[in-house]
């Protein structure tokens, strides 16, 4: 149950279009407990007006499809309210590994929810250098190549002059080996029989692409120094039963976003949804910045916090700690970096709510490439 203590999260995107979503219901409840005196700028700190945009500066260089992967137990949270239960499901997806400049690199999980994906799907490494190892070793040859899949992914091949001792010679290894699956013809000589992929997953690929492509990218837009902790991106399918939260879990370097709210802006190219979820994945590579590395004194961020006299750059900052550095250097970065997008009066306001906590982050020195 420790783990559950670190999760914290953002009720996530609102505003903007007749289309967006309110925070739940329950992101509400847990806003009415921090009071009412009106001692902050906004109420999230992605309520400023910057407007991150597509076509802004990104590092992101390269990605790879990785394949499929299905993972256990992983972190499961539809509604804001989900996140006290460490509720976990088998996450069944497809990796891409995302490149960045100054050799940086993220993993990212895009969950689909097709049923026995990969059952056809045999091992890369059989497809690109067991066959045609055999095609060029026997070329006269027109060898029945037969492979098989087990349940845990495992691959193994056997090959023959005919059906019969093909099939054999696939079986006396996957027994030997351990492997749970059945041995099917995948190719005649140089005609492969077996589909590799069904229509069903190429599409599904094709759809995690451009999801990937498009956190990539976004991930792209941060600034060093909240790209370098953070590992890995979990995309949670939109089913249609979550409000769009996207959470942290204390000691791990990966963020899980609901997809909700950032897919109807790919699919529908609201321009306001990637500025909100860019600002989210801001203050979420904030925690894990926070959480996962001893750079940040507490003692010392709570002395600033106390000269800056219980004035807040957000309600939600209120929350706790971890909640007001997140939204403190979102706040921070609007004003230090990208002031010229935010609203003058904002601007002034937070440099006056919150000059000691602005100033700890200004001694930080971080590395903000590729903003100036
Ligand atoms: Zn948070």
């Amino acid at each position: 149950m420790k783990k559950l203590l670190g999760i914290v999260v953002l009720g996530l995107l609102c505003c903007g279009t007749a289309n967006a979503k309110d925070e739940s219901v329950s992101g509400n409840e847990m806003m009415k407990t921090l009071g009412t005196e009106k001692n902050y700028v906004y109420k999230y700190s992605f309520y400023n007006k910057i407007n991150f945009l597509k076509k802004d500066p990104t590092t992101f260089k390269k990605l790879t499809f990785k394949g499929e992967k299905i993972i256990n137990n992983v972190s499961k949270v539809e509604k804001y309210s989900d996140v006290s239960f460490g509720k976990t499901k088998t996450f069944k997806s497809f990796k891409f590994l995302a490149e960045y400049e100054d050799n940086i690199t993220l993993e990212l999980f895009i969950e689909h929810n097709i049923a026995n994906a990969g059952d056809n799907k045999i091992c890369d490494w059989v497809v690109n250098d067991a066959y045609p190892d055999i095609l060029k070793e026997f070329p006269k040859d027109k060898k029945y190549f037969y492979v098989v899949k087990g349940d845990d992914g495992r691959c193994e091949y056997g090959h023959g002059q005919d059906k019969k001792s093909g099939f054999s010679d696939c079986e006396k290894i996957r027994k030997a080996e351990g492997i749970n699956g059945k041995c099917k013809l995948f190719a005649i000589g140089k005609k492969i029989i077996l589909e590799k992929k069904d229509k069903k997953l190429k599409k599904a690929e094709k759809e995690a692409e451009k999801a990937a492509l498009y956190y990539s990218h976004m991930f792209g837009q941060l600034p060093h120094f909240l790209k370098i902790y953070t590992k890995k991106l979990y995309i949670h399918k939109d089913i249609g039963k979550d409000d769009g939260t996207w959470w942290t879990i204390h000691g791990l370097p990966e963020i899980h976003i609901n997809e909700s709210n950032c897919d109807a802006q790919r699919k529908r190219k609201f321009k306001i949804y990637y500025s909100h979820c860019t600002k989210v994945m801001i203050h979420e590579s904030a925690h894990i910045f926070e959480q996962n590395t001893k750079l940040i004194s507490r003692s010392k961020w709570n002395k600033a916090k106390k000269l800056d006299k219980n004035l807040y750059c957000s309600k939600y900052s209120k929350f706790d700690f971890h909640e007001d550095f997140a939204e403190s250097v979102t706040c921070w970065m609007g004003v230090r970096y990208l002031s010229n997008k935010m609203k003058k009066s904002n601007v002034k306001k937070i440099e006056q709510y919150i000059p000691n906590r602005l100033k700890f982050l200004d001694e930080m020195n971080f590395n903000m490439h590729p903003y100036k």
